[in-house]
């Protein structure tokens, strides 16, 4: 029995027209979501996410701005860059496209970001409130993930959900999630003996490892949701960490990839930058 799709692409933009409306309705009171982002260097695959957040923006009416930085820019440049952006009235979510260069301190620079301006939800204090299920920026591919799994309408208490991946923006807090909604978690990662026993186990079932094609049939519960976080380039295409072909015989819910999480995870940075800039109309 083939399993259902979960499908990203729609459902994202399902949550882009409720932003766009809402984001009219902000405007209407003097008020246009604006997200910045800086970029360092000239990574390719950076360069289209980076393209593809601008792209989201125009769509849903943001106001938007890259601040494109050189390479071998210094760490005190770069964190100015962020101050001046902390304090730009215009701007409500900041976000410093990852990875920066081995020369720069990543934690110091998210740790600069004003953490109600912190929409990737990186920033310690954002962490926390994860952490401890209070309000906060919830990071957004895990939100997004999250997301896809409600989606369902299944009831989640109870579930066995098994995370791969132990990654502060993907891994830990996706895990933190699905705890909040009451189910039983447990969070593999390279170090795990007998993955397959962890997995086979699991009614909810999120990978994000890296690997393309490394979730196989055989390590899915008939029956599973199967949420694939991955992105990975083979031979010039993007492939998930799930063999899709085969596991969906076996999931009773899955993602694909590209058109699955990659999406969600646009439609929540533009989600919270919206929360950001309604945030700010009710503090001013
Ligand atoms: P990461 O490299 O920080 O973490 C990978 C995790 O996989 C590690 O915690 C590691 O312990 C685990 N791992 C590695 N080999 C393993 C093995 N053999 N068995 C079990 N666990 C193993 O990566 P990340 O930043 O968490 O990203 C993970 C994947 O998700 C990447 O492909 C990344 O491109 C993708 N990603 C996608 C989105 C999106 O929007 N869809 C967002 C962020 C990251």
């Amino acid at each position: 029995m083939p399993a259902k799709l979960l499908d990203g692409k729609a459902m994202s933009a399902a949550i882009r027209t409720e932003i766009a409306a809402e984001t009219e309705k902000l405007k209407q009171q003097g008020i246009t979501p604006g997200l910045a982002v800086i970029l360092v260097g000239n990574d390719p695959a950076s360069e289209i996410y980076v393209r593809n957040k601008q792209n989201g923006c125009e769509e849903v009416g943001f106001y938007s701005r890259t601040i494109r930085l050189d390479e071998s820019v210094s760490q005190e440049t770069l964190e100015a860059e962020i101050d001046r952006l902390n304090r730009d009235d215009r701007i409500h979510g900041i976000l410093v496209q990852l990875p920066l260069p081995g020369h720069l301190d990543e934690q110091a620079a998210l740790a600069r970001i004003l953490p109600e301006k912190d929409v990737d939800g990186f920033h310690l204090i954002n962490a926390g409130h994860m952490l401890t299920g209070t309000e906060g920026v919830t990071a957004c591919t895990p939100k997004g993930a999250m997301y896809m799994i409600r989606s369902t309408g299944e009831n989640l208490a109870g579930k066995e959900a098994v995370v791969i991946g132990r990654s502060n923006i993907v891994g830990k807090p996706m895990a933190l999630l699905l705890l909040r909604e009451n189910c039983t978690v447990t969070i593999c990662h390279s170090r795990t003996v007998n993955l397959k026993e962890h997995t086979r186990r699991a009614d909810i079932l999120v990978s994000a490892v890296g690997k393309a094609g490394f979730v196989t049939e055989d390590m899915v519960k008939p029956g599973a949701i199967v949420i694939d976080v991955g992105i990975n380039r083979v031979d010039g295409k993007v492939r998930g960490d799930v063999d899709f072909d085969r596991v969906k015989e076996t999931a009773g819910w899955i993602t694909p990839v590209p058109g699955g999480v990659g999406k969600m995870t646009i439609a929540m940075l533009l989600a919270n930058t919206l929360e950001a800039a309604r945030r700010k109309a009710v503090h001013d």
